[in-house]
């Protein structure tokens, strides 16, 4: 299984040259920053006694379905929470949500009160539980992200660079604990999830004594919507690039980068956080509201 040491790819888009860190390229189970953010849980035997992971969020969660994986590895139970399902998502016969079931997930969907529910599980915790919170945002994510903070270095080194890193956020771990650890370069993301302040939250909240958080890029449009734009963002850097990039967090992070080229320094290596599982369902969702 093949959890670090990705390749770095170069390309050209409208005169400028990007760096892309392969993430996506790590193995499927894992892939992305999702291997990076599980990898303590991979490497280490110290999570005693446990035989159950018990997670939240969303119904088509990247994470939820590299848990679904590390639980099978690890032969725990995965029990899931999410908001009540419509009957088409039920019918879906691919993505995130149909193959972490494949994987035996078992999920559990809460009418009333989510937010609450999802609060008070860390309440009822039992012993042989390991509660893994809504978008993997915890400490032990540090740990494989600074296995990824050595890697871009040591390429940054051997090249005689001094890039600027970029990558898209959800709950922001990734970009933190990379900023946290590359302090000599800078961090870009934007805000896919929620706004620029519920992002600068999510920094404090893990992080409250950091000097240098990483910079926000300013998005404005909704979580996981289909919009024209971002698809022929999207379209357009997957052909100059030849790299298949994710529906759902890169056409917003490329937007943010290529809006923002002369605030941002050069070189720029875009970190490939993987996600491709959920690209076939996103595009039905565009054909669906006849967007393309
Ligand atoms: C999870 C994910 C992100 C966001 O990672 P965070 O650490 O939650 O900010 C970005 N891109 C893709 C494809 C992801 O799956």
């Amino acid at each position: 299984m093949k959890l670090y040491n990705s390749p770095i790819d170069k390309f050209e888009y409208n005169n400028n040259f990007f760096y892309v860190k392969r993430d996506d390229l790590l193995s499927p189970e894992f892939s992305g920053n999702k291997a990076r953010k599980l990898a303590y849980y991979l490497e280490n035997n110290c999570v005693n006694n446990i035989n159950e992971i018990i997670s939240y969020g969303g119904y088509q969660s990247n994470l939820m379905y590299s848990l679904s994986c590390l639980a099978k590895i690890k032969q725990y139970k995965f029990t899931y929470y999410t908001k009540k399902l419509s009957e088409t998502t039920k019918l879906l016969v691919e993505g995130n949500l149909f193959e972490s079931i494949k994987n035996n997930m078992q999920l559990v969907e809460i009418e009333n009160d989510f937010h609450k529910f999802c609060e008070n599980l860390e309440l009822t915790l039992k012993p042989h539980q390991l509660l893994i919170k809504q978008g993997g945002a915890q400490i032990e994510a540090e740990y494989g992200i600074i296995q990824l903070a050595k890697e871009i270095d040591t390429w940054a080194q051997e090249n005689n660079y001094n890039p600027a890193i970029f990558l898209p956020s959800g709950t922001g771990v990734s970009a933190l604990y990379l900023q946290k650890n590359l302090p000599k370069y800078k961090v870009y993301t934007t805000n896919c999830v929620g706004s620029v302040e519920y992002l600068k939250q999510q920094f404090i909240n893990l992080e409250p004594e950091l000097s240098n958080y990483p910079v926000i890029l300013p998005n404005k449009f909704k979580f996981a919507q289909p919009h024209i734009e971002l698809f022929n963002i999207w379209q357009n850097i997957c052909k100059c690039s030849s790299i298949n990039f994710d529906l759902i967090y890169d056409p917003v992070g490329w937007k943010a980068v290529i809006d923002n080229l002369t605030q941002i320094k050069q070189p720029i290596i875009y970190i490939h956080c993987g996600g491709l599982l959920g690209n076939n369902t996103m595009l039905q969702r565009y054909k669906y509201l006849k967007l393309i």
